[in-house]
């Protein structure tokens, strides 16, 4: 394995022209067909991810629900083409400004100033997307590495997951319930009442008065028995669970000689597992049936019964113990407790918290981690994951892959030039 500091000084760094590394042809000519090759890339990408999450609102569906859907993919797609471009003419630039590779000016530097291009898209919905996307395969990109204790226990204990993930859990869904996160997550908490954030009390007025009636029961869903309550969850939740594993096995890669679809097809039923069903439905039964034993056992619907619920329902985590789900609780678990935190400092120390406030925070830290999570696929691939690599090359219609590609094919030819390296 070639050091990457040699790799650069001995390889890279030495008079390499874009054409070796990063495109063919021209540079003007490679900015221009890739605008909208990079376009149809985004919209390939973004479809299934932005239109899947509806299958859960299946029955709620409505026309300003298929609207709102609409735009909001429209504007991932327009965010990923204009960074995804920004960054390939970035690499061009920078290559031309210093005449020649470096070791910061081949990825790093144009994926951080490329970065910025994000927020050209004003739309707060798809900002939030990036940044948990992002942050999410940063998180997983630093427990693939595991250089620290901490990443080396969590990469190899599930228990330690699945502890860090029950936290998460009910972080999140309390955080659902008082309405103040909207973004996706696996359950839908159940309605209540008595559990009001402050900033959303005059939103959930209307919400209130309807639901009133079930003020006087232990538990705020609307169906008169909690056991048919848990099962209605477990049929739903089932048949979602179903329905996404279906997805996930026909959209997995076989290897087979064979033509044909029904060959391919029943190739690719060796590879049906039934692990978002298993998750998704004893998550939903157990968070809703301890939830309703605390309830009653209480007598009311407190936040404590719905946090412990949430908490212990979080546990069937171990039956798909999933890097890639652990890290995107945990960054929706960081993102709300630093909520809780600026609430708090703002409620005690409002005039010594002001400035920190208005410091761009999750910005600053997007534009880091995007430009580490694709200088490390570039250079180093295997240390970015499944999920990491997918967003990377969907965004950019697998620009980082050529020159991950030409990267290793580079590294090669070094090392065998050089067998003790
Ligand atoms: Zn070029
Ligand atoms: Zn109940």
């Amino acid at each position: 394995m070639v050091v990457l500091s040699k790799l650069f000084k001995d390889g890279l760094e030495k008079g390499l022209q874009c054409s070796d590394l990063t495109h063919s042809g021209s540079c003007k000519q490679n900015v221009t067909l890739n605008t909208y090759k990079f376009l149809i890339s985004n919209l390939k990408y973004f479809a299934p991810v932005i239109f899947l999450p509806l299958l859960v609102h299946l029955r709620s569906l409505n026309k300003k629900m298929l609207k709102d859907t609409f735009q909001y993919y429209i504007g991932a797609v327009a965010a990923g083409t204009t960074t995804g471009w920004c960054i390939m003419a970035m690499i061009c630039l920078l290559r031309h400004v210093f005449g020649k590779f470096g070791y910061y000016t081949t990825a790093f530097l144009p994926s951080l100033i490329g970065s910025f291009a994000t927020w050209a898209i004003p739309s707060p919905k798809v900002h939030r997307l990036y940044e948990t996307s992002v942050f999410q395969c940063t998180i997983e990109s630093f427990i693939l590495q595991r250089k620290t204790m901490l990443t080396k226990l969590i990469a190899e204990s599930k228990l330690l997951r699945t502890f860090i993930f029950m936290c998460c859990s009910s972080l999140i869904m309390n955080a659902k319930q008082e309405k103040s996160y909207r973004g996706f997550w696996l359950l839908q908490p159940t309605p209540t009442t008595t559990l009001v954030h402050p900033k959303n009390q005059a939103a959930l007025n209307e919400e209130a008065e309807e639901e009133s009636v079930h003020l006087l029961k232990p538990c705020s869903h609307k169906i008169s028995s909690c056991v048919r309550y848990a099962l209605q969850g477990a049929k739903t939740y089932f048949i979602l669970g179903l329905t996404l594993d279906l997805i996930k096995m026909l959209m997995s890669k076989v290897a087979t000689s064979e033509k044909g679809f029904m060959t391919k097809l029943l190739a690719k039923t060796g590879n049906f597992k039934i692990h978002s069903c298993a998750l998704l439905t004893t998550y939903v039964t157990f968070y809703r049936l301890v939830h309703c034993y605390f309830n009653r056992v209480c007598g009311a619907d407190t936040k404590l019964n719905h946090t412990a619920a949430a908490f212990l329902s979080g546990s069937s985590f171990i039956f798909y113990p999933k890097l890639t789900l652990f890290c995107y609780a945990l960054v929706l678990g960081i993102q709300i407790s630093w909520q809780h935190l600026e609430v708090y400092l703002s409620n005690e120390h409002e005039d010594a918290f002001e400035w920190i406030k208005n410091i761009p925070f999750s910005k600053l830290f997007y534009s880091l981690c995007l430009a580490y999570l694709v200088n490390t696929y570039c250079l180093r691939s295997r240390y970015v994951s499944g999920l990491g690599a997918t967003i990377i090359n969907g965004i950019t219609n697998n620009y980082a892959k050529t020159i991950n590609g030409n990267i290793e094919r580079i590294e090669q030819q070094l090392a065998s030039r050089s067998p003790s390296l």
